[in-house]
């Protein structure tokens, strides 16, 4: 089962990956002004059309464009270290828009108005003495016609601006760090979540991370169920969030993850209860993450290598 999903599922990476193309094309269509290309290039008709995608002052096209890099290109996004050991795709390839941020790459769902995901490497070059920059501000590299979340879609919602990629971990220049203040790297966590069990993986990565010649992958997203509430102007609540902590060494690749590499997943529910508890407790396998999110995650890593570490609920050590 796990190796036809598989299968189904990198055959439909290049959609996603076409899908991120053609924001890119629809990007220069538009600073064409050939209003007739964008029909074709639009996004899916699954995504809403919300009035506030037309008024909202964020959403005009006085919107710096950003650095070509971060128009979600395919090859600005495959290449980028930050997902080195695979860009992860799922079934459905038309909510998946792709944006390399640089400081990460991120998959931002236009329905969820949330990421389906971000990834990122980190090694001892990603810290420093850069303070949080706190500028949290919606996402200049979503194309115009997507509705770009702000700060205010969280206000008084009883929910955190949770980070993905933790500021902690962008730390090396004030520009690494203020990108993981953009929206897309947002989620809706409860307080005790975000500044407890979550929080305490992040401190951990570092830890792992500092060490001399080490080098650690991560993913990192929501879990929904179906429905899902929303706050703010549709951002969907998950309810669950979770992460995915891969160990290997400096200049490692995805050829390098053996059956024994340290591989933690973990699941964490965002519900009231978690804020005391430990993040070794929400320890899961990367195929109960695949399970429920649909997205298949280490795709670059040999398909034997996957099975073995992915089935495994490793216990940190
Ligand atoms: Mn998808
Ligand atoms: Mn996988």
């Amino acid at each position: 089962m796990r190796r036809a999903r598989r299968r189904g599922a990198s055959s439909l990476g290049g959609l996603a990956l076409l899908f991120a193309a053609g924001l890119a094309l629809n990007r220069c269509a538009a600073s064409r002004r050939d209003e007739r290309a964008r029909p074709a290039l639009a996004p899916p008709a699954s995504v809403p059309a919300s009035p506030r995608d037309v008024s909202a002052p964020n959403a005009s096209p006085a919107a710096p464009v950003p650095p070509a890099s971060r128009g979600g290109a395919l090859a600005a996004v495959a290449a980028s270290p930050n997902v080195a050991l695979g860009v992860p795709t799922d079934a459905d390839p038309s909510d998946d828009v792709l944006i390399d941020e640089r400081a990460y790459v991120v998959s931002y769902n236009p329905r969820r108005r949330v990421a389906n995901w971000v990834s990122w490497r980190l090694d001892r070059a990603s810290f420093g003495s850069v303070g949080r920059r706190d500028d949290f501000r919606p996402d200049p590299a979503l194309p115009p016609e997507l509705y770009r979340v702000t700060p205010h879609d969280y206000a008084k919602s009883g929910y955190d601006r949770g980070h993905l990629c933790p500021s902690g971990d962008r730390q090396s220049s004030p520009e690494e760090n203020s990108l993981t203040f953009l929206m897309t790297n947002m989620h809706p966590q409860l307080h005790e979540l975000n500044a407890g069990p979550w929080e305490k993986l992040e401190q951990w990565e570092r830890q792992l991370a500092r060490r001399p010649g080490a080098e650690v992958h991560v993913v990192a997203g929501p879990v929904f169920a179906e429905p899902s509430r929303t706050i703010g102007n549709g951002v969907a609540v998950p309810k669950a969030s979770f992460k995915i902590v891969v160990e290997l060494g400096a200049g490692e690749g995805p050829s390098a993850v053996r059956n024994e590499t340290r591989v933690v997943a973990v699941s964490m529910p965002n519900e009231h209860g978690v804020g005391g508890r430990a993040w070794t407790d929400f320890a899961t396998s990367v195929d109960a993450l695949e399970a429920a999110t649909g997205y298949d995650f280490l795709s670059a890593v040999p398909v034997e290598v996957q099975a073995a570490i992915e089935a495994r609920v490793a216990a940190p050590r």
